[in-house]
């Protein structure tokens, strides 16, 4: 069903409660502005295989042991991870004002542009149609899906389905 693009994967600290609210809303950072399915690890019982990427999350000075294995087994399968940029790189998109938190890319003017405004997005995990998209709480994964489709979700489930307004 959510077929256009394979979820990334998301390790940080996850041994509290509090700890793992944090991690979802990184999260949802990555998935609205990566425009892609993420997946929040919050135990080591996944397969790295099964994701396009890893993102690692690392509030200063904490080190979580999931985490570390599951980037370890990254690095062995060769799963690409990606680290949270440093604050100071943090930038607004030229075009839609999006702030660049997780991976602020420049091109050679020096010009940011988000991943939509590249038109490198994926689009609606749902229905791959290149809209725009919001992260939603499926499953407890975050989903970049379209408004048409949340939708028809809500319709057919009578479930309000969690959705933060960017
Ligand atoms: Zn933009
Ligand atoms: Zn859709």
């Amino acid at each position: 069903m959510y077929a256009s693009s394979t979820p990334a994967l998301l390790v940080g600290p996850c041994a509290t409660p509090a700890d793992v609210d944090d991690l979802r809303a990184y999260g949802f950072d990555v998935c609205d502005q990566m425009g892609l399915s993420v997946v929040v690890a919050t135990s080591d019982d996944v397969d790295v295989r099964d994701f396009s990427a890893v993102y690692v999350y690392e509030p200063t000075g904490r080190v979580a042991p999931v985490a570390a294995l599951l980037e370890g087994e990254a690095y062995l399968h060769g799963v690409p991870v990606v680290r949270q940029q440093s604050v100071f790189q943090a930038a607004a998109c030229d075009a839609c004002a999006q702030v660049q938190t997780i991976a602020t890319v420049r091109n050679e003017y020096g010009e940011v542009f988000c991943v939509d405004c590249r038109g490198l997005a994926a689009g609606c995990a749902h229905c791959g149609d290149d809209t725009v998209t919001r992260p939603v709480d499926v499953d407890g994964a975050w989903a970049p899906i379209c408004r048409p489709c949340v939708e028809v979700a809500e319709r057919a489930t009578g479930r309000t389905y969690a959705e933060t307004v960017a």
